[in-house]
């Protein structure tokens, strides 16, 4: 079985997990920034984790920003729902690339940006980054930010305490010894926060970060149906979800190239939110 057979497998057994979790109505899913899961083909079952779409929680009340939310004494605050977006001034919009990296797109990913003189936020697994320290270090040379996003993408609300910590802490390590300084900046797989989740990400000094605008790239829908998606969603402040890993995202890779352009064009200012936002 290849690797991307067996990401594929245990996303489809975790996106299973999401639904039941939903249906039973015990879910500690406590953002709107839901992210589906990836990988389940549409003859597997209901998709009830697709049941919020992006237009629904853009209306939701844009709680969890302004103004910094560091303690006195230089502690990350706990916080209770993920952000949804960044501060808008300026047309600021945030391109985020999930789940990898993987040397197969990651570097495509990261040509297009430099070629438009783009930040983007990259939200790494843990064992992905391990094996491809080079394309952090890359990353961070090339100015953009490398967030947590758990060792191994798990259903964070179906883990004790102490997975949830060694899922971020390991990430962390890799990043920080890829990158030089630890991330500040995480995101639960599947949009699936808890209380845990928020605390150990606190006290790892890392802020929460869902999305506002959800590409669905996972499903490989086409090149333009992405494209379409990111321009609708545009608008100041939006947070776009986006994959550069999990399964073949040449769709994802070919999207940026045409939706940067056309986002420049149109007066954005696509950069990553400073450590505060403001
Ligand atoms: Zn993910």
């Amino acid at each position: 079985m290849t690797k991307d057979q067996l990401l594929t497998r245990r996303r489809v057994l975790t996106a299973g997990a999401v639904a039941a979790v939903g249906a039973a109505g015990t879910a500690a899913l406590l953002t709107t920034g839901q992210e589906p899961a990836p990988a389940a083909p549409p003859a597997a079952g209901p998709p009830a984790h697709r049941a919020l779409k992006p237009s629904a929680y853009r209306l939701e009340p844009l709680t969890g920003y302004g103004p910094p939310r560091t303690a006195a004494h230089g502690r990350t605050l706990v916080r209770h729902e993920p952000l949804l977006r960044v501060n808008g001034r300026g047309r600021t919009m945030v391109l985020t690339f999930d789940d990898g990296p993987d040397p197969r797109y990651t570097p495509d990913i990261l040509k297009t940006l430099r070629e438009h003189d783009v930040r983007a936020m990259f939200f790494v697994c843990g064992e992905m980054a391990v094996h491809n320290k080079d394309l952090l270090a890359e990353m961070t040379e090339d100015g953009h930010v490398v967030g947590n996003h758990t060792w191994s993408h798990p259903l964070l609300t179906r883990l004790g305490r102490a997975e949830i910590r060694s899922q971020m802490e390991r990430t962390s390590e890799v990043v920080e010894d890829a990158c030089g300084e630890a991330p500040v900046w995480f995101r639960a797989p599947y949009g699936a926060w808890n209380r845990a989740a928020f605390q150990i990400g606190a006290d790892l000094g890392m802020e929460p970060l869902a999305w506002t605008v959800d590409t669905l790239d996972w499903m490989t829908p086409g090149t333009r149906s992405i494209v379409d998606r990111v321009e609708r969603g545009a608008a100041p402040g939006v947070v776009v979800l986006s994959h550069d890993a999990g399964g073949d995202r040449s769709q994802s890779v070919r999207a940026l190239r045409d939706y940067l352009p056309e986002l420049l064009d149109s007066g954005y200012h696509v950069t990553v939110p400073t450590r505060h936002y403001t």
